[in-house]
């Protein structure tokens, strides 16, 4: 039995996830959580639970396996990918910890109880107030640039103990770019981190590290979503050889804990866990053995690969048309949840699902449809002449793979709300029991963000 439902619930089986999204999909018809007519929401957001849990499972001992068992390592979330407080607390749950990078994560982070021994603080704009904050409560700080290595210089003067922080510094190893411009943060012109590789940077960064003995970690998050994974590596490997610089000078293990960032990609065509952990870590073995030595101490910030397979939206067909030939079905789920496929969609394409107003799986033959969102511009479409069996009015869209950075990064475009978020997972029963983590967000929360409770303000 205990063997069976391990399997059942094995998020990395490609067609047991499926099986559980159709279950999930029909549940949620039954439950009113989204449905073809309007006594149901026409629009809700689903999250896997034991999808999530499985993954940070899947993280966890890909690392453990390569270690020398007491390493210390610290998963930390990069809570951008899906800042709901109760997924950060069913990762704290999992062990995992929060990458914050800015004062609203940073508050998300302790609202789920995660501590500051938990809590990594990046971010390349930091104020003084934020710095001083992160350093009262001891969380781990990793400056960005020479200027905010000097405002740390001057709070940790004024202080009259050594931080309890652990402070390093993020460097940008110049490594290179992946295929989607916008997330590669490892360019020769990256806006992040120190560059290792500019005139003079090395040898002012092992200086840097001499002088302030409370530095004692180094940073880098070399790629994300479209950088292979050598390059990725390649960037942890220029980390690892500066820390050994930088220990060598100092004549101790100065840096004792590298922070080697996140960044693993998803698979978006289809509900394969590809590229997984495990080759994560064997990339970084090609690249850096040593850094699995045991000699120092590490820290990841995963977002996208742990969440974003986990995520599913899923909206009524309100209306269907054909316009130039081409036929179109009108749903509740566009820009405002999908802000990147609809405004980059040859980087971010999403897989589109058709079924029908019970939530059983459409059949029919594949017709090429334009799948729009509901926000007022052209350009509002999730895909574009994509083959799905003809949808009609109250027959429902899903789109896999939505987890991380997409309803959990909302856009406010024609004050669209924010839809209800529902975590489920499977009983023993082969039943689906959902549990509501994010209201939908309210007219009058829209009206009061709106300066609703000020109207005379401009007259
Ligand atoms: C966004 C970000 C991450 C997470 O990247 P993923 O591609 O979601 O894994 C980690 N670290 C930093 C500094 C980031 O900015």
């Amino acid at each position: 039995m205990a063997g069976m439902a391990t399997e059942a619930h094995a998020p990395t089986d490609a067609q047991g996830a499926a099986a559980r999204r159709d279950r999930a999909v029909r549940a949620a018809v039954a439950q009113g959580l989204v449905g073809g007519t309007d006594t149901a929401p026409p629009l809700v957001c689903l999250l896997d639970t034991d999808g999530i849990r499985a993954s940070a499972a899947a993280l966890t001992s890909a690392f453990a396996a390569a270690l020398p068992p007491g390493t210390p390592v610290l998963h930390a979330f990069a809570v951008k990918a899906a800042p709901l407080v109760p997924v950060l607390r069913l990762l704290a749950d999992a062990g995992l910890g929060c990458e914050v990078a800015s004062p609203g994560e940073l508050a998300l982070a302790r609202a789920a109880g995660v501590g500051p021994l938990r809590t990594v603080l990046d971010s390349p704009a930091k104020t003084a107030a934020e710095l001083s904050e992160a350093l009262a409560l001891g969380i781990a700080v990793n400056a960005d640039n020479r200027q905010e290595l000097e405002r740390l210089d001057a709070l940790v003067a004024a202080s009259a103990t050594p931080p309890a922080s652990p402070i390093g510094i993020r460097i940008n190893p110049q490594t290179g770019a992946g295929t989607i411009d916008a997330l590669s943060t490892a360019t020769a012109t990256s806006k992040f981190g120190v560059p290792l590789r500019d005139p003079g940077a090395r040898a002012w960064l092992v200086r840097a590290y001499l002088d302030r003995p409370w530095l004692t970690r180094l940073h880098t998050h070399s790629g994300s979503q479209g950088v292979p994974l050598p390059l990725i590596a390649e960037g942890v490997r220029e980390l690892h050889a500066l820390a050994e610089e930088i220990n060598a000078a100092a004549g101790r293990r100065q840096v004792d804990t590298l922070d080697i960032g996140g960044g693993l990609p998803v698979n978006f065509a289809s509900d394969a866990h590809t590229p997984a952990y495990e080759e994560y870590v064997a990339a970084l073995r090609a690249a850096a053995p040593a850094l699995f030595d045991g000699s120092y101490g590490l820290v990841t910030e995963f977002g996208r690969s742990l969440l974003a397979k986990h995520g599913l939206v899923l909206s009524r067909v309100e209306y269907t048309k054909t316009t130039g030939a081409r036929p179109i079905a009108l749903t509740h789920a566009g820009v405002q949840l999908a802000t990147r496929t609809v405004y980059a969609p040859a980087a971010w394409p999403l897989r589109i699902l058709a079924y029908d107003a019970k939530g059983a799986p459409k059949e029919g033959d594949p017709v090429a449809q334009d799948i729009a969102g509901p926000a007022c511009f052209a350009g509002d479409l999730l895909a574009t002449a994509r083959e799905l069996p003809r949808l009609s009015p109250g027959d429902l869209i899903a789109v896999p793979d939505t987890g991380a950075y997409f309803f959990t990064a909302h856009y406010g475009y024609n004050s669209l709300p924010r839809p209800a978020v529902h975590g489920f997972t499977a009983t023993p029963q082969g039943g689906i029991r959902f549990a509501l983590a994010r209201p939908e967000q309210s007219l009058a929360a829209i009206v009061a963000e709106a300066g609703g409770d000020r109207p005379d303000a401009l007259l």
